[in-house]
């Protein structure tokens, strides 16, 4: 009679999931999710990564818990089970294995440093007690064993990476579901399945949320599988992807997959499947190429993050810079201002405002406004990135280590880009934005600006400015800083 136990991390899906196909082998199998308290609350691991800010907020905190409770439903339905226990893994797996007689752990293999910690502290404590261990990796779309020249020897640019991948390596068919076995006796384990904490036990408020936001996010595989279904299916938004990408506004500008596949509720394989299907029944266009392309920026992160470990989130990033003066919020008063302010969106540039605001109030920004948001901290304030990427690591309800932290060193221009990447705002948000109906959809104040003047109220003088009902100083912040001058270094 062997016992397996399928310890899940970011992969709580039934569809493509090698560890879980594994796992399925034994003759009795029980699913674990383990709520790691280091994963809520300020600086829980200690290190500088996090600052000062909780490293999960509620609008991923309530995703999570949508996520677990939509795999427990599942198993429930297919006769298995899914126990829930809180504590650190490296302790609280072994506990389980030694209760339940397990003999082996199977579990997803992950990229980043603290991820990757927790691994080894669980194998380690599991070697000690007799249980074997195997790791999958199940979270991109090329298996890293299929990479042309491994983790170490794939390039620090994007496109090479691309073009190995794209040229010399194959996405593998998404696995199927497996039969489930029956679930081990509990009797040695007190408290049963156990339940989920709430966000209260977490230490967070119920997040509220907004009506004006794109996605009303569900965490799960069911509701994953259903937003595949209604973006590329029902909706067929996947013909225009190309063209739409860059939007600011409702559902379907993008694909809104992300909250699910940093969750590990939808796996990229499943995805490009999808794609594949949708190319042989409807059409097969730049538009279904460019939802593969972005999806392979995710992988290249991912991988980056494999080959560059810790020094991937340092303050100089892969290219150890140590030329930026970057000013620190931590220790000097006037960045820490100008970094509430930029939290808050209250800097005073609509476009940055509105991406802000959008954040804090829903949990999601598009990939427009995060590379204007973070470029206007990065580069226009030359405020310390990782403060920025925290934050976003708090609030992101799609947070994901290696795209987040990747996607700020680049526009920081410490990371995979040796370019600078600094983003002219006003002229972005006239491109994105022309008629100024995104910034006047989160600033309600501007809505009597003119498309003019809605991305650049400083340009009124006094009498516009009473004319609109909108007083700089008053009615909304004067700028914090001169933007075109911030521009000069990069030039
Ligand atoms: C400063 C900054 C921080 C970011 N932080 C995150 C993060 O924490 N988590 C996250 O998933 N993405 C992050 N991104 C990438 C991107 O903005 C989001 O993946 C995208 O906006 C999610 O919306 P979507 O699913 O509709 O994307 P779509 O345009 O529909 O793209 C499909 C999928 O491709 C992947 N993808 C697209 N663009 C990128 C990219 N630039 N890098 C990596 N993967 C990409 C995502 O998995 C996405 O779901 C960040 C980008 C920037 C500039």
């Amino acid at each position: 009679m062997e016992t397996a136990i399928w310890w899940v991390r970011e992969d709580a899906r039934l569809h493509d999931n090698a560890a879980l196909v594994a796992a399925a082998e034994a003759d009795a199998l029980l699913p674990v999710v383990v709520v790691d308290p280091r994963q809520y609350g300020t600086q829980p691991y200690g290190g500088p990564q996090s600052f000062t800010f909780e490293k999960t907020g509620a609008y991923r905190a309530q995703f999570q818990r949508e996520t677990v409770a939509d795999l427990r439903q599942s198993l429930d339905e297919r006769g298995s089970g899914l126990l829930v226990r809180e504590g650190r893994p490296g302790e609280v797996v072994p506990e389980i294995a030694t209760a339940v007689d397990a003999d082996t752990v199977h579990f997803q293999a992950l990229p980043a440093p603290e991820e990757r910690d927790a691994a080894a502290a669980v194998v380690s404590a599991l070697a000690d007690a007799g249980v074997q261990t195997a790791s999958h990796w199940t979270t991109t779309l090329h298996h890293v064993a299929d990479l042309p020249d491994g983790v170490d020897g794939i390039d620090d640019t994007f496109t090479p990476f691309r073009q190995s991948v794209e040229q010399e390596s194959r996405v593998r068919e998404p696995l199927p579901e497996p039969a489930l076995p029956p679930t081990p006796a509990l009797d040695r384990l007190d408290g049963g399945y156990g339940s989920l904490p709430t966000l209260a036990e977490l230490g967070l408020e119920p997040p509220a949320y907004d009506d004006r936001g794109v996605l009303a996010f569900e965490g799960g595989e069911t509701a994953a599988l259903d937003r595949v279904q209604e973006y590329v299916w029902e909706g067929d938004h996947l013909r225009a992807y190309k063209q739409t990408r860059n939007g600011l506004l409702g559902p379907n500008y993008s694909s809104k997959f992300s909250p699910w596949l940093a969750a590990g509720c939808l796996s990229p394989r499943y995805v490009k499947r999808e794609v594949d299907r949708y190319e042989a029944e409807r059409v097969s266009n730049d538009s279904t190429y460019w939802l593969v392309f972005e999806l392979r920026w995710r992988d290249f992160m991912a991988f980056q993050t494999a080959k560059h470990g810790a020094t991937f989130f340092t303050r100089g990033g892969i290219r150890e810079r140590e030329d930026v003066d970057w000013a620190d919020p931590g220790s000097d008063p006037t960045a820490r201002e100008q970094f509430e302010r930029w939290t808050a969106g209250e800097t005073g540039i609509p476009f940055v405002d509105a991406t802000m605001r959008e954040l804090n109030e829903t949990g999601y920004m598009s990939n427009r406004g995060r590379q204007n948001a973070a470029s206007f901290l990065a580069n226009s304030l030359r405020i310390d990135w990782r403060r920025g990427a925290a934050y976003f690591e708090t609030k992101l309800v799609d947070y994901d280590a290696g795209s987040n932290y990747g996607n700020w060193a680049y526009v920081a221009g410490v990371g995979n880009d040796s370019r600078n990447s600094y983003f002219d705002i006003v002229e972005q948000a006239r491109n994105y934005d022309g008629d100024g109906e995104y910034v006047r959809h989160w600033l309600p104040e501007l809505q009597g600006l003119p498309p003019g003047y809605v991305h650049e109220p400083w340009e009124m003088d006094r009498g516009e400015q009473r004319a609109y009902g909108v007083v700089l100083g008053e009615d909304y912040p004067e700028p914090m800083v001169d933007l075109a001058a911030s521009y000069e270094e990069f030039r």
